[in-house]
């Protein structure tokens, strides 16, 4: 079957910046397995699987809009370095209600946290192969995810 809305799909991917940097892939590990069509994946990846089929294999590149967004300056603040407990390096990732913030900057007294998305403001380079497409079934659907291998596991 092609990939529509509720399908099941299981896929092989890797994904690159502009750089050619591998930021992630489930290469040598479990495929990803997602119910199409639910915004599971970037709107931008999605869109491109959309009737495809299995054993189909596709390089797609995202703009910003269509993946994480474009960088919000407004996320980006400057706080005392007081306000952290310990030691505060580039890199570290805190919980700041709802949101995670990264440190991006430590300069002298002050700490520069960026909440954007780690990954929004990036084109991102997906190469991507479908392994399994099948429909969801009746329970998937009622819970929102997949059950079975690559997928959820009630108990
Ligand atoms: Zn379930």
């Amino acid at each position: 079957m092609q990939i529509a809305k509720h399908a099941v799909v299981s896929l092989h991917y890797t994904l690159k910046d502009d750089a050619g940097v591998v930021l992630d892939t489930s290469d040598g590990g479990e495929p990803l397995t997602y119910i199409h069509g639910q915004g599971n994946l970037i709107s931008g990846l999605e869109a491109e699987l959309d009737g495809k089929r299995k054993g189909a294999a596709l390089e797609v590149s995202v703009a910003p809009k269509d993946a994480y967004g474009e960088l919000d300056p407004k996320l980006v603040h400057k706080v005392p370095k007081r306000q952290f407990d310990g030691q505060v390096a580039v890199g570290q990732r805190f919980h700041a209600g709802p949101n995670v913030v990264t440190v991006t900057q430590v300069l002298g007294d002050m700490v520069t946290v960026d909440g954007n998305h780690p990954l929004a403001g990036k084109r991102l380079h997906f190469k991507v192969e479908v392994l399994e497409v099948r429909a969801a079934t009746a329970d998937e659907l009622a819970h929102g995810h997949v059950h079975g291998p690559g997928g959820h596991h009630h108990h």
